[in-house]
């Protein structure tokens, strides 16, 4: 009996930014069928109800369909074979749903293919029609071909369940197209949109670090990472970021202008970096979450909020290798490195959310907090990503020293491949734990779990002084956080602000700022600071020529209103943290691998 779920999927409403989908379910045992489309992807935890760009939905003749709730059919066929008809509508530019224009058509499994429920491990297979409308349109995806279909053409793609089926994004456009190895491992670079890569450079860069995962995480002697091939499926826009990570492939947003061009072959820009610090942090996922996962993913629940409270040490320690690795493939220095990590440790501890919000909370309540931030985040929440790192680094230098460089987090990682990720099993808070503790000889869990439930900053002074290292606090201009400024006297308002028509609007209001005291709020549109008309370029300038402590005039419109305030200029408080090697013997112990 074939049990196979297909799907095709046409182009014929393209110009509705619809995907025009049939699915056809053979025949089957039972009378009744459940239909449902997720209501979050993996990768991503906020509740998104993609259902509801349904935009009709129909079975045929011989069977009755009917909505249960916003996102669940049941599909009465008295066990025939069947067939639905439907269309997704599609115009987010993100990496989590789908689009599609005349120029580019992407999607996540998990936004446009309604899970069959009785099906979900049998096999699925979509139908990719070539559209009538442009014949340049080549088809990149981790979903393995299937007989016939031949590399980047439209034709058949198979996954052996469902959950393959939706953890394989689809980049379908006029794109350009790299193969690497690394490893014996084709590698597939994809490029859609304008771009002035030298994708000589780019691939140089990306197979070291792949090699650098492929190694920390595999065994010597079989150097293998655990998928047949790999794809990176770049979408590059005027102004954009992010990536989603899945078993063999990911899916990337960056900027134009985020690639190494070929006029600068020595130019590793800040934009270069970011790009391959995402690459890096999303080709890890491939084992840290995609494959060793939280016991609550296993399997994922994709109908309603799954908590856990392990996100940061999924999200924290794949964010601490992903500049590491950028060091440790001689990509950026090891000073480089401490800046980025500086960087970390500003974003951390600017704002007074760790104060307020736990690791383990921030981990737990991303649903409704990470994942929905407003204007108050920096005051109110922590992240599990970047304070994630720096707990990330609290056990590698614990591990290092306490080991005298015998054993480090890479060995954590090594062993929870191992142990948890290759057989499948998901891991528990403690598991990591007690890998750590195993290898110093003691009990971490005391320490660790301190770290975890406190409000309160890290104190990684001790330890990155054992390594050579020192850190130090500096004061800046709070809307230019990453500048260093060692002027201490910087006058500070304690807010950030965009560009507004005019003036400039008010992005967020620190703590206990002067901002704070005078009334200002998130939304403010500030007119005039002393009598002078300010734009995002002058504001900073402006602030700097006031007298710390006397009462300047402030003109703000909120609501339709112009109002006055006095505001009071302080001392910009030293909020930037500044790591610098203060002994180059002790940081050999964090610089070998
Ligand atoms: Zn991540």
């Amino acid at each position: 009996m074939n049990n196979t779920i297909n799907y095709t999927i046409d182009f014929s409403k393209t110009n509705q930014h619809l995907f025009n989908i049939e699915l056809t379910i053979p025949a089957h045992q039972s009378d009744t069928l459940t239909l449902s489309l997720p209501s979050w992807l993996p990768g991503s935890y906020m509740i998104r109800d993609f259902a509801k760009n349904i935009v009709i939905i129909s079975s045929d003749g011989s069977t009755k369909l009917t909505a249960i709730d916003k996102q669940t059919w049941l599909l009465n066929t008295q066990g025939k074979a069947c067939t639905i008809a439907y269309q997704v509508y599609a115009l987010d530019h993100s990496v989590r749903t789908a689009f599609l224009d005349t120029r580019r058509a992407f999607f996540n499994g998990s936004s446009v293919f309604l899970c069959v429920n009785e099906f979900v491990d049998s096999t699925h297979q979509v139908l990719i029609k070539e559209p009538e409308f442009d014949q340049q349109w080549q088809v990149a995806t981790g979903m393995p071909r299937a007989s016939g279909t031949q590399k980047y053409q439209f034709g058949s793609y198979v996954a052996s369940d469902y959950h393959q089926f939706i953890d394989c994004p689809f980049e379908i456009s006029q794109f350009d197209h790299i193969e690497f190895d690394v490893a014996g491992c084709t590698h597939h670079l994809i490029l859609s949109g304008k771009h002035y890569a030298d994708t000589k450079r780019v691939v140089k860069d990306l197979t070291k670090l792949c090699q650098h995962h492929i190694n920390l995480f595999e065994s010597e002697g079989a150097l293998t990472p655990p998928f047949n091939e790999y794809w990176f499926l770049t979408n590059i826009v005027p102004n954009g970021f992010g990536g989603l990570e899945h078993k063999n492939s990911t899916a990337l947003l960056c900027s134009t202008f985020d690639f190494a061009n070929i006029n600068e072959p020595n130019q590793l820009t800040p934009q270069y970096k970011s790009f391959l610090s995402l690459a890096s942090h999303e080709y890890f996922h491939a084992w840290n979450v995609c494959r060793i996962k939280p016991v609550e993913f296993t399997p994922y629940d994709l109908t309603t909020e799954r908590y856990t409270q392990q996100l940061w040490a999924y999200e924290g320690i794949t964010s601490y290798y992903d500049d590491f690795s950028l060091y440790r493939t001689a990509i950026i220095s090891f000073e480089d490195y401490l800046e980025l990590l500086s960087k970390t440790f500003t974003r951390v501890n600017r704002g007074s959310g760790q104060n307020k919000q736990s690791l383990i909370e921030s981990s737990f309540y991303t649903w409704t907090k990470f994942y929905q931030q407003g204007a108050d985040a920096q005051n109110n929440i922590v992240s599990y990503y970047t304070k994630g790192s720096l707990l990330a680094l609290w056990l590698d230098l614990t591990i290092r020293t306490e080991t005298s460089n015998q054993y480090s987090l890479d060995n954590v990682m090594h062993q929870l491949w191992h142990k948890f990720g290759q057989p499948s099993i998901g891991t528990e808070l403690i598991d990591l734990i007690t890998i750590a503790s195993e290898l110093v000889g003691y009990d971490l869990y005391p320490a660790v779990s301190t770290i975890l439930n406190d409000k309160k900053a890290i104190d990684l002074t001790p330890l990155l002084e054992k390594v050579g290292v020192s850190i130090e606090q500096m004061a800046s201009k709070v809307d230019d956080v990453l500048k260093i400024n060692t002027n201490s006297h910087q006058p500070y308002l304690g807010m950030m602000t965009k560009t507004a028509a005019t003036g400039v609007q008010v992005v967020n209001v620190s703590e206990d700022s002067p901002a704070e005291i005078t009334g200002i709020s998130s939304g403010d549109q500030i007119i005039a600071i002393d009598n002078l008309v300010v734009s995002q370029q002058s504001i900073a300038s402006v602030t700097a020529c006031l007298t710390i402590g006397k009462p300047a005039q402030i003109a703000i419109i909120r609501h339709g209103e112009l109002l006055m305030f006095d505001i009071v200029v302080r001392p910009a408080i030293k909020e930037i943290t500044k790591l610098k090697v203060m002994s180059p013997n002790l940081v050999n112990i964090w610089q070998q691998f």
